[in-house]
């Protein structure tokens, strides 16, 4: 798995194949062992979750060049990982209709 095969992944919508590679499989545990299987954002909340994924700081389809860069991923909880995909998401859709507003002046 090298950037061009992530990238023509990203590309063909594909990217499930990025996640079922060996070379994922082994980052993923190695970010799981550096971080003690605990969830890294329940421990700047402190608290304490037990991790059972592995998020990417900044998100493949747009930094593919980071997929496989061990300080680029983090443990999280399930619970983490949805709170943070979900906070993503709304601040996608937030940004148009401000952009929108804005070009009504
Ligand atoms: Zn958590
Ligand atoms: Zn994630």
């Amino acid at each position: 798995m090298d950037i061009r095969k992530i990238n023509q992944l990203i590309n063909e919508n594909k990217l499930v194949k990025f996640y079922q590679s060996k070379e994922w499989r082994f980052l993923r545990q190695q970010a799981l062992e550096r971080d003690s299987h605990e969830c890294q954002e329940c421990k700047r909340n402190g608290r304490v979750g037990s991790a059972k994924n592995v998020h990417h700081i900044k998100e493949v389809k747009k930094f593919p060049w980071l997929a496989l860069n061990l300080r680029n991923v983090e443990s999280v909880c399930i619970n983490c990982h949805n709170k943070e995909h979900k906070r993503l998401e709304k601040y996608i859709r937030k940004k148009k209709p401000k952009f929108m507003n804005e070009e009504r002046w």
